[in-house]
């Protein structure tokens, strides 16, 4: 899913009191890897807008994807982050359900989500996340959740 879905999914989800953490959290699997990658291509001065090919990619770039995309890192995090604050951890929530919409919607040919890493390579080779199939839906979940998210908060300052 492009980042802007995983955000406004975290958002919506796990937002109800820390929205821009929560956005955060949802970005920050592909902010740390595409992200981190693009601002150094910026401060290059070779940043091109779009998908990047394979063989400019560098292996750090590959290696913080699959961690940041790791479940089961995804869930120890949480986990740990439970026993010290569970609100925070509820908000984190954002970081694996980034990587649960990722598993179906990236193909083998492009950044397969490794979701066991690094106790396995497995992946699911899915459909990718820009074809209408699977974008339409997403952006009617996303209208759907944020929608929900925006009219809870309206409901909620209106009873203060
Ligand atoms: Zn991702």
């Amino acid at each position: 899913m492009d980042i802007f879905s995983h955000s406004l999914w975290g958002y919506g989800l796990f937002g109800r009191h820390r929205p821009w953490l929560a956005m955060a959290f949802g970005a920050m699997p592909d902010m740390v890897s595409f992200g981190a990658f693009a601002v150094i291509r910026l401060l290059n001065g070779n940043y091109v807008a779009g998908k990047p090919p394979l063989e400019i990619i560098p292996a750090w770039c590959f290696l913080l994807y699959d961690l940041s995309h790791s479940l089961l890192i995804a869930l120890l995090a949480c986990l740990l982050l439970f026993w010290q604050n569970r609100a925070l951890a509820f908000v984190m929530l954002a970081w694996p359900f980034h990587i649960l919409l990722d598993i179906p919607f990236h193909t083998r040919h492009y950044f397969p989500t490794k979701f066991f890493y690094p106790l396995s390579d497995y992946f699911y080779d899915g459909i990718a996340w820009s074809t209408p199939v699977v974008w339409l839906p997403n952006i009617a979940g996303v209208v759907v959740v944020v929608g929900y998210r925006l009219w809870q908060r309206k409901r909620l300052a209106r009873s203060w």
